[in-house]
């Protein structure tokens, strides 16, 4: 294509084919931080925060005729088919006035990674990439009390796997393209966001 300046370029029939936009990744292991330092540059930086996980939990309770596969999956700690999620995040960005996303939790797997690339055209700019050990996150996890039904042992166990197997791949393939940001995420909030803000300022 002749130009640079659609960062979505060959959207496939895709809703967001009229709006460009910029997405940055981000990503990291369940419990790593992402919601958390996603809030604090929403703050700091005007991005509009896309946690793929919520959007999920939202269609869920939404009484979607997707809403029973969303909840065996997220309960599982199975990746939702690329389609689905894809969905929701377009929709999200359609609906949003702004054109600066953080796209939290996603892509999980090549899958999802290929289907978003094909469906919106979108490269993201940047990944970042929360880095923490397996035990801080599993304390992590345990340790906060949001309700989730998937935040037990034996579904934790099935998370890291999922993540170890599936998505960290993922992250590997934007590392060869030179787009990875990685942040020590083992550390106190204010720590990880001060590194965080330096890949942003
Ligand atoms: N999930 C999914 N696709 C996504 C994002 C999330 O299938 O793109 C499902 C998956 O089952 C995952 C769960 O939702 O284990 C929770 O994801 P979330 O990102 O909310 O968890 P976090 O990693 O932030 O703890
Ligand atoms: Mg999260």
């Amino acid at each position: 294509m002749g130009t640079v300046a659609g960062t979505n370029k060959e959207a496939n029939g895709s809703l967001l084919a009229n709006k460009k936009v910029t997405v940055v990744f981000v990503l990291g292991g369940p419990g790593s931080g992402k919601g958390t330092q996603c809030a604090n540059i929403v703050k700091q930086f005007g991005y509009t925060h896309l946690s793929a996980g919520d959007l999920l939990r939202a269609e869920q309770n939404s009484g979607s005729e997707n809403g029973t596969m969303i909840k065996n999956m997220i309960k599982e700690g199975k990746i939702v088919p690329a389609e689905v999620t894809i969905k929701l995040l377009e929709r999200a960005m359609v609906e949003s006035e702004n054109d600066k996303f953080l796209i939290d939790g996603f892509p999980r797997n090549e899958e999802n990674r290929a289907a978003f690339e094909s469906v919106t055209g979108i490269e993201p700019t940047f990944v970042l990439f929360f880095n923490c050990p397996e035990e801080e996150m599993e304390k992590r996890l345990l340790g906060r009390n949001q309700g989730r039904e998937d935040d037990n042992i034996e579904t934790i166990r099935k998370r890291f796997k999922v993540y170890l197997e599936s998505s960290l791949p993922v992250i590997e393939y934007y590392n060869a393209k030179g787009k990875v940001h990685k942040i020590d995420a083992a550390k106190p909030v204010d720590e990880v966001f001060a590194a965080v803000k330096a890949v942003f300022a």
